[in-house]
């Protein structure tokens, strides 16, 4: 951690805020995504190279979370209130699930690659060491 204490200090929120609105997490005008959830290799505006971003299943992981804190007790308050039958729950919860699942993951993505980026994680600190493939740790003789 010695060598990340030089790198300059960079605003984690704003780059979370510039992430969530799919926005480069540097300048706030580049692309953050080229398709649905590819992040782009590099902005298109200030060139910062993106492709570092390791954010892997921590968005569908943020996704559950915060669509399950929604969903679930507003189920569970129709239900107590007024017990509908169930093709009721089907027809509200299932849309509203789907809708913000999807609403939200691309969203949550950006800011995650947004946090990565501003704390130097993974590939974006610059005095990380550039290896284009993780190290090999065990031998194919290990397995035997
Ligand atoms: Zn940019």
């Amino acid at each position: 951690m010695a060598e990340a204490a030089t790198l300059p200090a960079r605003d984690v929120r704003q780059a979370m805020i510039r992430g969530f609105r799919s926005r480069c997490p540097r300048c706030g005008r580049g692309r953050l995504f080229r398709a649905f959830l590819k992040v782009v290799d590099h902005c298109s505006v200030c060139g910062e190279a993106l492709h570092h971003q390791r954010a892997d299943d921590a968005p569908a992981y943020f996704v559950i979370l915060i669509v399950g804190h929604i969903v679930v007790p507003l189920a569970l308050a129709v239900e107590v209130v007024f017990q509908p039958p169930y093709l009721v729950h089907l027809v509200l919860w299932l849309p509203l699930t789907v809708g913000l699942a999807l609403g939200l993951l691309q969203p949550i993505k950006g800011a995650i690659v947004g946090c990565q980026w501003a704390l130097y994680m993974h590939g974006f600190d610059p005095n990380a060491a550039s290896e284009p493939h993780p190290p090999q740790t065990r031998s194919p003789e290990a397995n035997r």
